[in-house]
Parts: C-alpha cells; sequence; structure tokens
C-alpha cells in the first residue's frame, strides 16, 4: 500500500465496496487526448488515477484518446508521456485509442445489425434542429427508419471514402424524446479525411468521444473509468454503449470535480491559442501551468503531488486559489534548496578603506535551517554590488537601508557606512563610496552597537553574470473570463540581469536555490550558457496564504 494515500474519498468508497462485493483487481487510466501539453488539472487526474490503483494493488494504463485526427501530434503524445514520467508515475501499459478502430468498426456494425444505429444523411445543423431542447423533445429523423441492410451497405461505403466529410454520419438508435439530451440518437462516427498520427490514411471515418471512451475501457479491461463532471450526462449513454455493444467487462464511470485555479486558465483549446499567438514563449514556458511548464520554472514533482493530494477529490466545481500551489513549492524546497545571495538590479559599492586587490574569503552557512547542508566561502573585497532599491539619497523615516551617514549590516560580512554618492552626468547615482569596520566581522560575536538594516550583497571581481526572470500571473482576472485573451497580463514577464555569488559557476540546469531575500529560483534548462545563468523565479519567499 502506498504512504501516499492516507486521506479518503468518496472514490476509494466505492473501490473498496466493489472489492468487497467480488471485484478481482482495480483497474484504472489515464487517457488524454494528444492535442496539447498537459496542465496541472490532467496532473490532478494522474495523482488520482496512478494512486488509487497503487493503493489496492491494482494497475493503471496510459490510454491515448487519439480519436480526432485533425487535432492530434505525435510531439503532444512525447510530451504526455515525459510529463508523466517526470511526475514519477508508471503505466502498466501505453494504449491508444486508435488501436481499436478495427473493433470500434466492428462493435458499431454489430449496432447496426440489432437496429439499434443507422447512417444520418442530414447535416449537423439538421440533426441540432431536430434535437430539441430540455423543455421539447427532439424529433426523429427520416434517416432513422432505413433497413439494415441499407445502413450497413452505406457504412460500408462511408468506411470506403466514397463521401465527403459531413456527408453522412452514423448515429445510435435511442430515444429521441430522451430526457437526457445526450441520448437523442447520439453521433457514434463520422467522416474525416485526414491523416492520423498513427493509422495514416487507413481510416477516413473515426468514432466519437462518447462511443469510443466506453469501448476503450471495457476493451482495458477498465473497472472504475474516472472523468470530470460536464461527463456526468453521458454516463447512461457510456452504459448503453457498454452494453448494446456487448463487452464482456463493465466499466463504471465515475465522476469528480476538475481542478480550477485562480489566475489561470487551463483548457488546452486556450493555452494553445497563447502558444500560437505568442502571448508565451512555448508550452513550456514558466509561466504556463502546463507540467513541463511548471517544471521550467522550478516546480518539483512532490510539490506538485502533494498540492494535488491535499485540494482533494470531491463532487462539487470549486476553484482553487494559486497560492495554495505556490505554498507546497516553498515548503518542498525550504530544506532543500542552498541558500546563496543575488543582485538583481546592481549598484556598485567601493568600500575605501578596505585593501586594494585582496580578497578574503568568508564562512556562509548553506541553508540555516538545514545545518546538515553545511557552510560555504564567500569572497569579500573593495568592490561589492548592492540592489539599488537598498539605498536612497534622501530617504523617508524609518528606512533602515543605507543612505548617506547611515551605517548597514552586509550580510556574512561587515557593518558599512555610506560616506560619497557617485553620479553620472545627468544625476543617476552609479557608485557609492563606503568604509567598513573590521571590529565587525560577522560569526565573530561583535557587539559593540546595533544597526537595523542587513543587506545581500556580491562582491564585484568574481561575481558571475546572470540573468533573472521574475514572473507574475499570466492571467489578470480572478476566475479567468470567456474572453480570456483581453485579461493576459501585460507585465507577466520581468527580466532583471545582475550578479550571483561565484560559488555559483557549476550551477547546473534545473538546480534550485534560495536567493536571500528574493525568492527561489531555478536554473533554467533552456538558455543558461557557461557565460550567463539564467534563474527563473519560482515562487517569492512569503505569501499571505494560510492554509
Ligand atoms: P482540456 O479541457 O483542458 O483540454 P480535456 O479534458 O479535454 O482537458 P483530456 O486530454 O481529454 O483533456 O483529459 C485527460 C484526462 O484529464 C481526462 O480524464 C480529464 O477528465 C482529466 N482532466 C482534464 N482537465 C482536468 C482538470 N482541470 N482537473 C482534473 N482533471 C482534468
Ligand atoms: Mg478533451
Amino acid at each position: 500500500m502506498s504512504e501516499n494515500n492516507t486521506s479518503s474519498n468518496f472514490i476509494k468508497h466505492i473501490i473498496k465496496e466493489d472489492l468487497a462485493n467480488g471485484y478481482n483487481e482495480i483497474v484504472t487510466r489515464f487517457p488524454p487526448e494528444p492535442n496539447g501539453y498537459l496542465h496541472i488539472g490532467h496532473a490532478k487526474s494522474i495523482v488520482l488515477n496512478f494512486e488509487l490503483a497503487d493503493e489496492f494493488g491494482g494497475r493503471t494504463n496510459l490510454r491515448f484518446d487519439d480519436t480526432n485526427p485533425l487535432k492530434e501530434d505525435v510531439e503532444y503524445v512525447e510530451s504526455i508521456k515525459d510529463s508523466i514520467s517526470w511526475l514519477g508515475y508508471e503505466w502498466d501499459e501505453l494504449r491508444y485509442a486508435s488501436n481499436y478502430f478495427d473493433e470500434m468498426y466492428n462493435r458499431a456494425v454489430l449496432l447496426i445489425k440489432k437496429g439499434l444505429a443507422y447512417v444520418e444523411d442530414m447535416s449537423q445543423e439538421e440533426i441540432r434542429e431536430y434535437r430539441g431542447t430540455l423543455k421539447e423533445p427532439g424529433k426523429e429523423s427520416p434517416s432513422r427508419s432505413r433497413s439494415i441492410e441499407e445502413n450497413l451497405d452505406l457504412f460500408d461505403r462511408m468506411k470506403k471514402g466514397e463521401f465527403q466529410n459531413g456527408e453522412k454520419v452514423v448515429r445510435a438508435k435511442i430515444d429521441m424524446s430522451s430526457p437526457n439530451i445526450n441520448m437523442r440518437d447520439p453521433v457514434i462516427y463520422r467522416i474525416a479525411h485526414a491523416t492520423h498520427h498513427n493509422t495514416g490514411d487507413d481510416w477516413c471515418i473515426y468514432p466519437m468521444y462518447s462511443f469510443a471512451h466506453p469501448l476503450e475501457d471495457a476493451i482495458e479491461g477498465v473497472t472504475h473509468s474516472i472523468c470530470t463532471l460536464e461527463f456526468e450526462d453521458q454516463r447512461p449513454l457510456y452504459n448503453w454503449v457498454v452494453e448494446q455493444c456487448e463487452m464482456e467487462a463493465k466499466p463504471k464511470q465515475i465522476e469528480f470535480a476538475r481542478l480550477n485555479l485562480t489566475n489561470t486558465v487551463m483548457s488546452k483549446r486556450k493555452l494553445k491559442q497563447l502558444v500560437d499567438e505568442n502571448f508565451v514563449d512555448g508550452w513550456d514556458d514558466p509561466r504556463m501551468p502546463t507540467i513541463s511548464g511548471l517544471r521550467r520554472r522550478g516546480y518539483t514533482p512532490e510539490a506538485i503531488k502533494k498540492f494535488c493530494r491535499e485540494i482533494g477529490v470531491a463532487r462539487a466545481d470549486n476553484l482553487v486559489d494559486v497560492r495554495m500551489l505556490e505554498h507546497f513549492i516553498r515548503e518542498d524546497l525550504k530544506l532543500k534548496a542552498p541558500r546563496t545571495m543575488s543582485v538583481l538590479h546592481p549598484l556598485k559599492v567601493v568600500i575605501t578603506n578596505y585593501p586594494e586587490g585582496e580578497v578574503e574569503w568568508l564562512d556562509a552557512e548553506i541553508n540555516p535551517e538545514n545545518e546538515d547542508m553545511g557552510t560555504r566561502k564567500i569572497p569579500f573585497s573593495r568592490e561589492i554590488y548592492i540592489e539599488q532599491s537598498d539605498f536612497m539619497e534622501d530617504p523617508p523615516k524609518k528606512y533602515f537601508r543605507l543612505f548617506p551617514g547611515n551605517e548597514v549590516r552586509l550580510k556574512h560580512a561587515y557593518f558599512i557606512t555610506c560616506n560619497d554618492v557617485i553620479k553620472d552626468e545627468e544625476g543617476n547615482v552609479v557608485e557609492l563610496h563606503c568604509t567598513y569596520d573590521p571590529e565587525t566581522k560577522s560569526g565573530t560575536g561583535f557587539t559593540g552597537r546595533k544597526v537595523k538594516g542587513t543587506l545581500h550583497w556580491v562582491e564585484a571581481t568574481n561575481a558571475k553574470e546572470a540573468e533573472f526572470r521574475l514572473y507574475d500571473s499570466l492571467i489578470l482576472d480572478e476566475k479567468g473570463g470567456s474572453d480570456f485573451l483581453e485579461q493576459v497580463n501585460p507585465n507577466s514577464l520581468e527580466v532583471a540581469s545582475g550578479y550571483v555569488e561565484q560559488n555559483m559557476s557549476d550551477a547546473k540546469e534545473n538546480d534550485k536555490f534560495q536567493f536571500f531575500r528574493h525568492g527561489y529560483f531555478n536554473v533554467d534548462p533552456n538558455d543558461s550558457t557557461d557565460e550567463k545563468l539564467v534563474f527563473n523565479r519560482i515562487v517569492e519567499l512569503k505569501s499571505s496564504f494560510k492554509l
């Protein structure tokens, strides 16, 4: 049994009951359509499916629901596999809905032979008109009374490519007056003259999702087919297909509430639009809620999985605060990430009474909350960089950082006092001249006097150039409105050029650090070079969010 699954949910209750009533094994599946990259909502479904099966000693298939050749691509197939593996899950079998096209076709033929399906001549619009509304029953189509022989012949000719897209469809013959609109003779096959990423040009007819999905589940012996709430009304159709197609296995569809996050759009269609219209840098842009984006941002599988477990599984729609996700990455990195100093917007400080050409190496702990991580050496010399925002020429009251005449502590080093402000011709501050007090060295227990401000800094001659990418929400609207492109935040990315400590020279891609006062950062795996490291800010240090 997995230690991850301590909390209970309504699906576990169903499974326990089923096991008590004779089920031998639990089989789940994660069934993405390969028409985009996976997002954090999919992670919720992945965690749920894989961990449920794991907890009850069952298995989970990864199945690509590739029944729509117009939108699917192998690039998506590969990225989906990669994201699931990165999260740390192993699928039992890798399946493709397209592997079952023959069987699905045969099952549709079976329905026709049983008088339970027919070939429809009406157009999409006519079908819609005939379908009726929630208040009014639908009307039966003239095609509904076609003979079985004629239906079989037409379906065969559809398969052979004798008709154009949209010219004919196959519909299940169920009940045009059903209160459930999904049961009013739903379309189960359509014509699409398109090349499929897996089956090439073998087929020009493709099964519709609501017909294909139950068959896929049944073929694989899935016992619990877990999906999101919007499929609830389709459950009667799901059961009808399994039953009437005479499938041996009888999978059970169970719905749960999808994950919605504040300031986030989640549908792949919208995410694709953000990519295609260059609002972001690609599917793995660190601002994207995709698994590959979160990974590049610096999220860990552990943080994502803990978040998914914590939000729970319910049957009511809800909106989760994105700050809750941020909480889990902070928690995960708190003890793991080395702490170092970086300067994002540098201002040069010359320490005029420090010997020229000398460099001393000061001791600093790597993570004060985790002593096992040991200590590091950081250089100190006559020239350092501090943050521009840590100096003000005319400060307001209660400003405790650097200003002319004021003394502050340099983290891990000495007290310094600002004496002179050097400006360029336009009057911009370009350099500060300070003096240090050798008596105040950090770690020597100096108690002579106190200062209120502590600044972070980076020694200048050894400093390593770095780029910092600072992110804000990609979407401004809390709930992600319908015209979401208007809600895209024009200031979601700020790029800063500064410095990191000399000891970061051997940082590797995806290494994670806590930069003093700035937050947690990840070494960007795509854009970092030996000359210049690029850091993505994962999250700031503090949040107002309480669990
Ligand atoms: P989207 O609308 O974002 O494109 P989808 O449901 O069309 O999502 P699929 O590839 O069909 O995407 O989904 C694969 C699985 O992930 C399905 O079982 C689906 O129910 C689940 N899933 C998708 N989005 C979410 C979400 N936001 N929360 C939980 N599960 C989700
Ligand atoms: Mg979909």
